[in-house]
């Protein structure tokens, strides 16, 4: 299978079978991409950020860290870390209710709906949005707690690559965040534009 190409605010789904390896790449730098993998064979089964961090004893996938479902199934292995960590699984999965509380008016894209019309794309409904992995998007939490997310410190051509330990179908939605709130600038706000996410299979 080729590269498959997320055009900026969308999202876009591939199977990966068991063994094989999927490299995501911010080919701009910067724009953060959302993820989210379901076990193929029963898509009720999703990856599930709580119960990866309490697993790996982090907040932030590391080489060699393995992604748990909500049902502590290992389902996928950090295997490359190309983008020196800036990762986040803290803020959960944007959707219209998160553009207008920031006061948007009108509908907006965002990666709830992308995931949903991902998944209708392989015959699949999602009942229930999973917390997204950030790929490429650092949050910041202070001493105090106060919680930022600044504008991802990402280069162009930026990657990681995630080895599937059973049968997956996974989206990545080009996050459409792009709204000026200071502290919370992302991949978008005033400082970035949005881009492309790509995703390929390279080994397996
Ligand atoms: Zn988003």
């Amino acid at each position: 299978m080729g590269k498959v190409v997320v055009p900026a605010r969308e999202g876009r789904g591939i199977r990966v079978g068991k063994g094989e390896v999927l490299r995501i790449t911010t080919p701009r730098g910067s724009q953060c991409a959302d993820f989210f993998a379901f076990n193929a064979q029963n898509t009720q089964e999703f990856l599930s950020c709580p119960h990866t961090w309490v697993t790996n004893f982090s907040m932030v996938p590391r080489e060699g860290d393995v992604f748990l479902s909500q049902y502590r199934r290992p389902m996928l292995k950090m295997a490359k870390d190309g983008a020196a960590g800036a990762h986040d699984m803290l803020i959960t999965t944007c959707d219209q209710f998160r553009y207008e509380f920031f006061g948007f008016v009108g509908p907006h894209a965002n990666c709830s709906d992308n995931l949903v019309t991902a998944m209708k794309r392989f015959g699949h409904a999602v009942p229930h949005v999973p917390q997204a992995v950030n790929f490429f998007a650092k949050s910041h939490v202070a001493e105090d707690g106060k919680l930022t997310s600044p504008p991802n410190p990402v280069a162009p051509g930026a990657y990681v690559e995630v080895e599937a330990l059973i049968d997956l179908i996974c989206v990545v939605s080009a996050c459409p965040f792009d709204l000026e709130v200071d502290g919370w600038e992302v991949s978008g706000g005033h400082r970035h534009e949005l881009s492309e996410i790509e995703m390929e299979i390279v080994r397996g």
